[in-house]
């Protein structure tokens, strides 16, 4: 179900208000994320024009139909075509040029360096300026709407139901590619459109790497094994971990487990309305560091979720440039702990900033114990 109008008419106001704002005349949207958020449509290729008074959703044949059907009731929404033999460039430039726009953002991240170069060579651009910008959208897509917080819920709630019935699958002698399947599995079985992302599972000494990716190995009784997993839902995307016990684990995979359980909790309890990335992130290495763990915590403590799986806000040491975490921003918090050649654990798990503190979208809170099988 995409989006309904009114929920995309407030985000599309809010868009076309930030850009005058700006000082801009026009923002050139060509993140396909960012144009799915203006416009409910899912489309591989595409662009929009937003100013303070429309937006022009440009498209070729393949998603034309979809954009207009999707911007039909949108009165400030117009959709130009792209003509067989013409580019996106050249027809940017007309519509730039007919609406007088000269001072047009771009998204700097997205907008590729030949596609700049071709926009800037077209004649009608001549005697306007492209103006670089940096997570334009992207910070009002930080702050979910209540149809979003909808999604993020129910997504999230589903997410805890697969580590339920996945986690008692993890025990000696399965290969970790066994176990992303079932997950993958699982996660089809739970509703979920498709896997946010290729599946972890490090067990044992793989632990040590994050992002490790699924191989042969056998898993071994003694084994911690960290399974990473997230789904899809409605264009939605969550994201968990848990780290399995199997078997007797010896004594420093015990204390690792606690210790970024703790971790997890700390960072949980100070994160709030108002609250830095940096105080959030600290508060789990903290934890971390009164385990003798500091050095072992390698990554930044969350991401933001949405629309897609890592977006703002990060929170990490460096992550305070878009200021505190606000009402409405959904994220991960995930501290872990990486010792090499010996094996890792993580925990994750998705909270939503309310107005008094966090809420867990992902299920009750880990216990170590519990994932012991
Ligand atoms: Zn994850
Ligand atoms: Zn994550």
């Amino acid at each position: 179900m995409p989006p309904p109008p009114d929920v995309v008419a407030v985000r599309l106001a809010a868009a076309r208000n930030g850009t005058a704002a700006a000082g801009l005349d026009g923002l050139l949207v060509t993140n396909p994320v960012n144009l799915r958020y203006l416009t409910g449509v899912a489309a591989s290729a595409g662009m929009a024009i937003v100013t303070a008074e429309a937006a022009v959703v440009v498209a070729d044949a393949r998603y034309l139909r979809q954009f207009e059907e999707a911007v039909c009731d949108l009165p400030q929404v117009v959709v130009a075509a792209v003509g067989v033999g013409h580019s996106y460039e050249g027809t940017v430039a007309s519509l730039v040029a007919a609406r007088a726009i000269r001072r047009l953002g771009v998204e700097a991240e997205h907008l590729t360096v030949a596609r700049l170069a071709a926009l800037r060579r077209t004649p009608e651009l001549a005697g306007g300026e492209c103006v670089e910008t940096h997570g334009f959208l992207e910070r009002f897509r930080a702050i979910k709407d209540v149809w979003e917080l909808g999604r993020l819920r129910e997504a999230g709630g589903r997410l805890a139901e697969v580590a339920t019935c996945i986690l008692p699958e993890v025990s000696e002698g399965r290969t970790e590619r066994e176990i992303s399947w079932k997950v993958e599995l699982a996660l089809h079985g739970a509703g979920f459109e498709r896997p946010a992302f290729e599946t972890i599972v490090a067990s044992g000494p793989n632990g040590a790497r994050p992002h490790h990716r699924a191989s042969d190995r056998r898993i071994a009784a003694g084994d911690l094994v960290v399974v990473d997993f997230g789904g899809v839902l409605e264009g939605y995307a969550v994201d968990m971990t848990r780290t399995v016990a199997v078997g007797r684990v010896p004594a420093p995979g015990r204390a690792w487990l606690a210790a970024v359980a703790e971790a997890q909790q700390a960072a949980i309890d100070a994160a709030g309305p108002g609250v830095l990335p940096s105080v959030i992130d600290g508060a789990a290495r903290a934890a971390l560091a009164r385990h003798g763990l500091a050095e072992a915590f390698v990554h930044g403590t969350g991401h933001g979720l949405g629309l897609d799986v890592h977006e703002r806000p990060t929170i990490g040491p460096r992550g305070d440039h878009d200021g505190p975490v606000a009402p409405g921003m959904v994220f991960t918090v995930e501290p872990g702990v990486y010792v090499a050649g010996q094996g890792g654990v993580r925990i994750e798990d998705d909270v939503v900033v309310t107005t008094t503190g966090v809420e867990r979208l992902t299920g009750a809170p880990p216990d170590a114990e519990a994932h012991e099988f």
